[in-house]
């Protein structure tokens, strides 16, 4: 559940108004803007042999845009510096974007590698940006005008933004410091890019093979399928292949009878990326995790977590840590209490058991039907997917917002699992297209995430182009896709970042959410999934059509709540390793990941065995090779702003079109801005509270 961090983040400032001479062939789509409705990538006519030419060009144009800005002989001014800058590198952010969405979900072993060429040509065209001294002066200067300028407060907070952004990539380091600073971020980008393809072929090799059908007991009929059609993919004819999803825990163990098998399943997730092959990341993530180090130090700062975090609503480690002292102990207890619970349960059953990871997940579901009496195999034929998606996630932004969507055939898709709407206003005007692309793939990213292939732009006339990708089970031919209640959520939670995106009222392309408040929107959007009036119009039997029955729902709005400590617990610990790999000084030296992710855990009080960090160092793509590093801790920081912000919609009379203009109006069509302590605080009426989170969670201790 991550936004696809892009690879050229400080550089995909989007379409320019300066106009370079494009040496591009003619034949190549990446050459002009795209002449489909809402300038959407012509994925029909693009070919793997496009990008490195196209973004090679990209790279070239927007070097000629900055020199172009850098020498001007005028006097600087926002707009011959900051806005001309802002625009620069259309064509690179044109094919950047259009490479990114492929390289992500639709690769194959050319954009593999092109991925890895390419990523120190990135880093190095971001660094001839970053220390090109002419344009950091310009810019220093129309930034030290800043309060004379009156400019309105998208165009301050672009300029203030800006600046930081050069600020914190180090454009003011001069000499020796200044091209160790360069080196080491291309070293870094090399890395990262390495982990990424390391980790996705590791996940590919890693998958269970099973030979023998008893060893299969408890997976319904539908799994096995698919599990023979994925053996059958890779050869293996007759035999049953799971693959890995990205987390340490896997689906198929919460309904694994054999415990041997549910063993080796998640001690293939376990070690995924560690087999001392070509696959094990570990050197990998120590080289990154010290240059990381390194690069914190070189710009004064005592690590790299408190030099990332200055840009963050959070600002510095320290509200951080403080905010965990207050929730992972409620987490832990809560967690203990469950597992005890579990072992309870395992002893009256199958005594001489002692809980381990890959039992919680079956025994604990064992408990949810026992105490709540909901079997997902009951559950799933009402969560048909894309029922859920027209009827559930479509019908409450109507609601809520006034909008609406019609499937549009005529747009081309990257693959046949990609489907296309059009989104119209409550004016009846249409104004975005959304995509989504929901199947696992194995040349697919794990998890799932919103991306823009298009931004929004007012300066530019563009309107949003977004997509949202999952990892969900694809179902045998002919079958439905009948989901379990999380992937529902899953659904509605990158839908949520969708609307954040589809919303957004904004003169400049780049809007720069941080991290910890991106994933605010989106996990306030998985309210609506357990909302009964939405419920109602979603949850229908995909034979019958038969709405869920009520006694049903009402434990599913309840089960919803249950093992929520387990989650929360992996949660915790993912982010307590992100902070510790990230808190590292140059003086501190590790040479054995295993151990330090084992100490690191320790120290942190809530060391369950039962319950492992939801990824592990060696396959945390979030914060070695995605846009999570120092930032993981925004998920739960932006769970408390979620429940908050609930709070605010029950206290109001819940689920109205007029509280969700509000919502719409005060956060998700919110443009650029560096204050969003002050955004959120207009629209609560105060600052966020952890109380509403610790309550929705059932984590309030007693009299607290
Ligand atoms: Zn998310």
């Amino acid at each position: 559940m991550r936004i696809l961090h892009r690879l050229f983040i400080l550089l995909l400032f989007c379409a320019s108004s300066l106009k370079g001479f494009n040496q591009l062939p003619d034949d190549n789509p990446l050459k002009y803007k795209s002449t489909l409705p809402y300038q959407a990538i012509p994925f029909d006519k693009l070919k793997d042999e496009h990008f490195k030419p196209a973004l090679i060009e990209g790279m070239r144009q927007q070097q000629e845009e900055i020199t172009a800005i850098a020498n001007n002989p005028a006097a600087p001014s926002f707009e011959n510096t900051i806005v001309a800058f802002e625009l620069s590198g259309e064509l690179f952010s044109r094919a950047g974007t259009a490479f990114n969405s492929l390289a992500g979900a639709n690769t194959n072993p050319t954009l593999q590698k092109l991925r890895v060429e390419m990523a120190p040509k990135f880093a190095a065209h971001s660094n001839d940006i970053t220390f090109n001294e002419k344009l950091f002066q310009r810019i220093q200067t129309v930034y030290n005008q800043r309060e004379s300028l009156k400019l309105d407060p998208e165009s301050k907070a672009l300029l203030e933004l800006t600046y930081q952004g050069f600020m914190l990539a180090g454009a003011t380091l001069t000499g020796e410091a200044r091209d160790q600073m360069k080196k080491l971020n291309e070293q870094e980008a090399s890395l990262t890019a390495n982990f990424g393809n390391m980790l996705v072929n590791g996940t590919k090799n890693s998958a269970l093979v099973i030979s023998d059908s008893t060893r299969l007991a408890g997976l319904s009929s539908g799994e096995i399928a698919s599990y023979a059609a994925a053996a059958k993919n890779r050869g293996l004819t007759g035999q049953w292949v799971i693959p890995l999803q990205n987390t340490t825990q896997q689906p198929a163990l919460q309904s694994l009878q054999d415990r041997g098998t549910r063993e080796k399943l998640f001690m293939a997730s376990w070690t995924r990326t560690e087999k001392n092959d070509s696959t094990d990341t570990r050197t990998v993530l120590l080289k990154i995790a010290a240059i990381r180090a390194e690069k914190a130090k070189i710009m004064g700062f005592p690590n790299f977590a408190a030099w990332r975090l200055q840009s963050q609503m959070a600002k510095d480690p320290e509200t951080v840590e403080k905010f965990f002292n207050e929730l992972a102990p409620a987490a832990a207890a809560k967690a203990k209490d469950d597992a005890r619970e579990i072992q309870e349960f395992i002893d009256q059953k199958h005594a001489g058991i002692t809980l381990e990871a890959w039992d919680w997940d079956i025994y604990s579901e064992e408990i949810r039907k026992a105490k709540y009496d909901v079997d997902e195999k009951e559950v799933k034929p009402y969560f048909e997917m894309y029922t859920v998606l027209e009827k559930g996630i479509f019908y409450s932004a109507n609601l809520l917002y006034g909008i609406t969507f019609k499937e549009r055939k005529d747009i081309p898709v990257y693959h046949p699992d990609v489907r296309v709407y059009e989104v119209f206003d409550n004016d009846g005007k249409s104004f975005a297209l959304w995509y989504c692309d929901y199947f696992k793939r194995d040349n697919k990213n794990g998890g799932a995430w919103n991306s823009a292939m298009v931004g929004k732009s007012i300066l530019q006339n563009t309107q949003p182009v977004i997509i949202n990708v999952a990892n969900l089970p694809k179902p045998a031919a002919g079958e439905p896709a009948l989901i379990d209640f999380d992937n529902v959520r899953t659904m509605f939670h990158e839908f949520g970042h969708a609307l954040h995106s589809l919303f957004a009222q904004q003169k400049y392309p780049g809007r720069r959410v941080p991290r910890d408040f991106v994933e605010f929107p989106s996990q306030f959007n998985e309210h609506w999934a357990m909302n009964p009036v939405v419920l109602k119009n979603y949850a229908l039997h995909y034979k019958t059509g038969a709405p869920i029955p009520q006694v049903l729902l009402d434990k599913i709005v309840k089960a919803s709540k249950f093992n929520a400590a387990y989650g929360l617990t992996e949660a915790i610990e993912g982010s307590l390793l992100d902070l510790k790999w990230h808190s590292l000084k140059t003086t501190d030296v590790v040479t054995d990941v295993d151990k330090f992710e084992k100490d690191a855990l320790k120290s942190t009080g809530i060391d369950l065995k039962a319950v492992p960090p939801r990824y592990r160092s060696s396959y945390f793509q979030h914060i070695f090779a995605g846009g999570y590093s120092a930032g993981y801790y925004s998920y739960q920081w932006t769970k408390m702003l979620s429940e908050d912000a609930f709070e605010w919609f029950e206290e109001h009379g819940g689920l109205t079109r007029a509280n969700g203009q509000r919502y719409r109006d005060l956060i998700l069509s919110q443009p650029m801005s560096n204050d969003y302590k002050t955004m959120y605080r207009n629209f609560r009426g105060r600052d966020a509270s952890i109380k509403p989170m610790l309550k929705y969670m059932g984590l309030e201790k007693k009299g607290f």
